[in-house]
């Protein structure tokens, strides 16, 4: 038995109290157990086969490059050939700072980087793209989300990737889920947690190895490993209803210890249910991208703002 101020696992200093399981945990004992849940949660889903070369999404903020520093961690065990991948989305003073982050980070831990802008892809930044939107009803990140899932997968296809790995965290993940559930977009609820997606035509997989890990948690292993923040929040950042779910889940894990946890498994259970069913894609008629309508959501973006999209 751990005394009142010891860590239930070495008997050290205590420094983080883990609510929904109840133990107390040294800083040593923290950081090795959100490394070993990382890797339960990619063996429990099959994400990662030895000797995958894993792209790994980095937005240059605390999630993102802790998910590099675990997977730089867990590279051993896997084979892993690591690639740092970032979205300029041309942000006017805010992904300066973040890509800098990211460059320091990288360069400490020897991993390459490669960096693609919106500009590159669609001769547009994020800035004009948003100004050119007269339907108020579509959100600054619902553009800036599809835009930029497109442009990871152009990177990935670039760099020869498996796998390419997103720092969504269980949060995120829950948000979402009921982001979509509460806009009526059921189909989109029910296809946004599979824990591993392949989309037809693309060679690289997509994973979440901190699917299972919860956003306070990866905040204090940033800390704990000097990971840097960043100053400054996105500019559109509080458009979205997400703010408000994101209290609202936190509220209710507060008073319920673990309940997080149940509403991911009924996210997961829903998600699986789909997948059995159906999944079918077309190859969308104007870029011939895959998509899962006749036109593809990157598609309707760049005609309702009148983008141009590359050849
Ligand atoms: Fe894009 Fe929204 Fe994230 Fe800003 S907060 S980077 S607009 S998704
Ligand atoms: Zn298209």
């Amino acid at each position: 038995m751990s005394g009142k101020n010891q860590c239930s696992r070495c008997g050290g200093k205590v420094v983080y109290f883990r609510a929904y399981s109840g133990e107390k945990m040294c800083s040593d004992c923290f950081m090795s157990s959100l490394v070993n849940k990382t890797r339960r949660t990619i063996s429990k889903y099959n994400m990662l086969n030895y000797g995958d070369k894993v792209a790994v999404a980095v937005s240059g903020g605390k999630d993102s490059l802790t998910l590099l520093h675990v997977l730089h961690n867990l590279s051993k065990k896997y084979g892993s050939k690591l690639i740092a991948i970032s979205v300029d989305e041309g942000i006017s003073g805010y992904r300066d700072e973040a890509i800098r982050n990211v460059v320091s980070v990288t360069n400490s831990l020897h991993i390459p980087y490669k960096i693609l802008s919106f500009n590159d892809v669609y001769s547009v930044d994020l800035d004009k793209a948003i100004s050119k939107r007269l339907d108020k009803g579509l959100s600054s990140c619902t553009i800036c989300g599809i835009l930029r899932k497109r442009t990871i997968d152009i990177l990935a296809k670039t760099v020869n990737a498996d796998v390419v790995a997103t720092a969504h965290n269980l949060d995120d993940v829950l948000q979402t889920f009921l982001i979509n559930l509460l806009s009526g977009d059921s189909r989109r609820a029910i296809t946004s947690l599979p824990a591993q997606e392949i989309t037809k035509g693309f060679s690289a997989r997509r994973i979440r190895p901190f699917m299972e890990i919860p956003e306070a948690e990866i905040v204090f292993y940033a800390f704990l490993n000097n990971i840097p923040f960043q100053s400054q929040d996105c500019p559109y950042m509080n458009e979205s209803i997400r703010s408000e779910i994101r209290l609202i889940l936190n509220d209710l894990e507060k008073k319920h210890p673990g309940i997080k946890y149940n509403l991911l498994k009924s996210s997961v259970d829903v998600s699986s249910l789909r997948i059995k069913q159906n999944k079918s894609y077309f190859n969308c008629s104007n870029c011939g991208f895959p998509s899962s309508n006749a036109i593809c959501s990157v598609c309707e973006i760049v005609n309702t703002l009148k983008l141009r999209y590359p050849k």
